[in-house]
């Protein structure tokens, strides 16, 4: 996975940067690397394209926030490679927003003549659906089957709405060109600006005889199993997108994409924090003194480790690796075990004379020595 760089970075704006502060340094760099102003360096395309995506999601505060709370990650889905990267199309889209041309893309944008605009592949809605997962299916990745009720391309029609795939008309509003043209002035100049026909809502055709199996729509209500390979290393709020798996538009076009939100649900022994898993383990005193072998869950199963002579309440031992793996795959999670020795809270008359004679035994004096670091020693040892 290649590394990208910081959406703010490359805007070039601060992390609390106001919407027009984003929108205004994301119009600059677009007119600065724009490909058609760029025609001899390919590497303008890329950074134009690498800034149009940070405008996509800094621009829209629901993607802003998870970016700013996940990185990448949370906004391009984890190793699915339905997130990420835009084409042309969704990038000319974003231009009536920035450029005040109210709607349809900008057919000459520099005047240079492209064959940008004309008529547009439309993209249907996005399915969200929420993923519960437990803690070791987290751990380990999954591959989870779930249904989804889905439009597809009707299968009578081949997806036109027309009956018997014969009778579609070219529409006379637009002559089957799907746009209508006006020519508008803007702060960069003169452009022809193209906007949806209304008549054929950019179709280009009309539908004259329904198809029955689907009304004319070209699509169909269907129920599909979905199979969705969950990396390992998932956190909850993350979403994962696979492209291709939403809904179909109305007669043909490109499937939106399904979206799927994770949720983790609590485990009953283990918390996780960050990549690393925690686990409170209690002991007796007498263990604690005496040393002793216990048994600990981990999200592997459960793991024998060896509680020393003279282990002190408040201690943290480490199981390196036993955490969970970094969804960027840097590396693994620890468990952290953290020793609560237990002080019992009733005792019979029998314990009673044995503790009594133990109170003054010079032993069972607390006596802390160098070694042993407090409370805040070890947070500072271990999270920081
Ligand atoms: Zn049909
Ligand atoms: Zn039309």
């Amino acid at each position: 996975m290649a590394t990208k760089r910081d959406y703010y970075e490359i805007l070039g704006v601060a992390k609390g940067a106001s919407q027009d502060e984003i929108k205004k340094a994301y119009r600059k760099i677009a007119i600065k690397y724009h490909p058609d102003k760029n025609p001899d360096d390919p590497s303008a395309e890329d950074k134009f394209k690498e800034a149009a995506e940070a405008y996509e999601v800094l621009s829209d505060e629901q993607k802003r926030q998870r970016y700013d709370q996940f990185g990448h990650q949370g906004v391009n889905g984890g190793g699915f490679g339905g997130g990420g990267g835009m084409n042309m199309e969704d990038i000319f889209s974003q231009f009536g927003d920035i450029f005040g041309g109210g709607g349809g893309g900008f057919e000459s944008f520099f005047g240079g003549g492209g064959q940008r605009g004309g008529k547009r592949m439309r993209k249907g809605s996005n399915l969200r659906i929420k993923l519960k997962l437990n803690l070791e299916e987290v751990a380990k990745g999954v591959e989870k089957k779930i249904k989804v009720k889905r439009y597809e391309s009707c299968q009578v029609c081949d997806g036109n709405g027309s009956k018997n795939g014969s009778s579609l008309q070219t529409c006379g509003t637009c002559q089957g060109q799907g746009q209508v043209k006006r020519v508008v002035n803007t702060m960069l100049g003169q452009m022809v600006s193209s906007s949806t026909c209304p008549t054929c809502h950019g179709e280009g055709k009309m539908v004259t005889q329904k198809c029955d199996a689907c009304h004319g729509e070209g699509r169909q209500l269907r129920e599909e199993v979905i199979s969705i390979n969950v990396p390992a290393g998932v956190a909850d709020g993350m979403q994962l997108s696979m492209s291709g798996k939403g809904n179909v538009p109305e007669r043909g076009g490109i499937p939106g994409d399904l979206l799927i939100q994770i949720e983790e649900e609590h485990h009953p022994t283990l918390r996780r924090d960050g990549n690393n898993v925690m686990f409170e383990q209690y002991v007796s005193f007498v263990d604690a003194t005496l040393g002793a072998s216990v048994e600990v869950p981990t999200i592997e199963g459960k793991v024998k480790i060896k509680i020393d002579p003279g282990t002190q309440s408040g201690k943290i031992l480490r199981l390196r690796g036993k955490g969970i793996p970094d969804i960027n795959g840097y590396g693994r999670g620890d468990q952290l075990i953290h020793i609560n020795v237990w002080t019992p809270k009733n005792v019979n008359a029998e314990e009673r004379q044995i503790l009594e004679r133990l109170r003054d035994s010079q032993n069972f004096t607390p006596n802390p020595g160098k070694n042993e670091k407090g409370f805040f020693e070890k947070m500072k040892e271990y999270f920081q």
